[in-house]
């Protein structure tokens, strides 16, 4: 349904009006026009949305607004995310919508030295974004108090679920007063995440935007079936395609991710990889690179592209398909933001056929097949035990990475347009 409020309608404050214009925004987003007028009267709140849909702008307008009448330099406003990242980007809008707003606000996160956060908060912040580690650390060794919060968000908080934050998260929770407004955003409903919504939230409104299966249908997508030995090459193969202007591919582990990276960059694709155990300065600089143009692939696990914002990614591949069929909306949604088009590509070995199935089932589609010159019908008829992966030995049993030969692949290729180019093996490529 076409969302008919305007921003005017929304009653906003003329400073925060100015901040939207200068951002460029002419209508609120589903999230923001429903979430907007139950917060500034004071409301909790559920919002089921995923990042692209202008949720963090659906919570940081109303909060300002309810903020402006003092600002006595003590965190009023809290906002746990689960990300280094995520934290960081609310960061930046609150910077961006509070431009004409006399509040400061400062982000801690964990994975660097503490020293420059502790002495941002001792100059007197009002607003805090935080990850619960950090945030918690800190509280622990007494350098801030929330006693004043009257605004507190959970944002992402599936994913802070999922990445075990729930004890963290109510050790925080119990330093909060307990009048004040409460905010939950979360891609999907779950029962860990209706508990701990009914055991915090006070009679909440409840706001849930596009189905995130609205946004699979505006991607195109394949999938590819592989022997997992020719996956590199498969890639190798898809990235000398010009159209590839931006590309996120996935893995499911840190170490594929960085094996993937330097395996592109042996073979002259710029790429890098992003996950956890990069440093905050490796990611930070990864992802400017990646949004600058200055590199085109950037190699990522599910929880380093959780929430990072970047738009005009052309293609997801989905190097190895992720155990969890939900995680696949999340990765290629990244292709479709705000009402782009995208492609998203997934190559699937013998081992993963079980995942593809859940994914089909979730989405409630049968994903194309893409025909090309790697095309393994082992993949593609995978049952049973053969159809899911081996359990993991302690030190990773490396399947995949033995690259036997490079398939000769004259003939059949997987995009017919392109199979006369004739030199795309030119180069052999560096072997896995
Ligand atoms: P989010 O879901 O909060 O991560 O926002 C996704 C993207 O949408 C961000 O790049 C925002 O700058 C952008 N955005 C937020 N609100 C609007 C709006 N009303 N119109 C256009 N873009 C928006």
């Amino acid at each position: 349904m076409e969302n008919t409020i305007s921003f005017k309608d929304l009653n906003l404050i003329p400073q925060l009006e100015r901040a939207i214009a200068k951002q460029g925004y002419t209508i609120p987003t589903p999230i923001q026009a429903q979430s907007i007028p139950g917060l500034l009267s004071g409301k909790d709140l559920i919002g089921i949305a995923q990042t692209g849909t202008g949720k963090t702008a659906a919570f940081i307008l109303p909060i300002l607004q309810k903020m402006t009448e003092k600002h006595p330099r003590v965190i009023q406003a809290l906002v746990l995310a689960p990300t280094r990242e995520l934290a960081a980007q609310i960061g930046d809008s609150f910077s961006a919508y509070g431009e004409f707003l006399n509040f400061r606000h400062t982000v801690i996160f964990g994975g660097v030295r503490q020293g420059r956060q502790v002495q941002a908060l001792s100059g007197g912040i009002d607003i805090l974004a935080a990850t619960p580690g950090r945030l918690l650390d800190l509280l622990q060794q007494k350098r801030l108090n929330l006693d004043n919060v009257e605004f507190f968000v959970l944002d992402e908080a599936d994913r802070m679920l999922d990445m075990g934050f729930l004890p963290d998260i109510k050790k925080i929770i119990t330093k909060l007063p307990s009048q004040k407004q409460s905010l939950f955003f979360s891609a999907t409903m779950s029962t860990p995440f209706n508990n701990l919504a009914k055991s915090l939230l006070k009679n909440p409104i409840q706001v849930d935007v596009a189905p995130e299966t609205k946004t699979v249908e505006r991607i195109k997508q394949y999938v590819f079936f592989i022997d997992s030995s020719s996956k590199g090459n498969l890639l190798l193969e898809l990235l000398r395609q010009k159209n590839l202007a931006s590309v996120l591919v996935f893995t499911r582990t840190k170490h594929k991710a960085n094996k993937v990276a330097i395996f592109l960059s042996k073979n002259k694709i710029s790429a890098t990889a992003i996950h956890g155990n990069k440093s905050q300065n490796a990611r930070t600089k990864a992802i400017h690179d990646f949004k600058t143009g200055r590199i085109k692939i950037l190699v990522a696990t599910d929880i380093a592209a959780r929430g990072i914002d970047i738009d005009n990614i052309s293609h997801v591949i989905n190097f190895e398909l992720p155990n969890e069929a939900e995680s696949y909306i999340h990765r290629i949604g990244r292709t479709a933001r705000a009402g782009a088009e995208g492609t998203a590509f997934s190559f699937c070995a013998a081992d993963e056929r079980n995942f593809l199935r859940d994914i089909e089932t979730l989405i409630g589609q049968k994903i194309p097949i893409m025909d090309h010159s790697f095309h393994s019908e082992t993949a593609k008829n995978a049952v049973g035990p053969s159809a899911r992966p081996l359990p993991q030995k302690p030190f990773g049993n490396n399947a995949g990475f033995k690259h036997k030969s490079f398939p000769a692949s004259k003939n059949k290729n997987y995009f017919s347009k392109n199979a006369k180019s004739g030199n795309r093996f030119k180069r052999s490529p560096k072997k896995w």
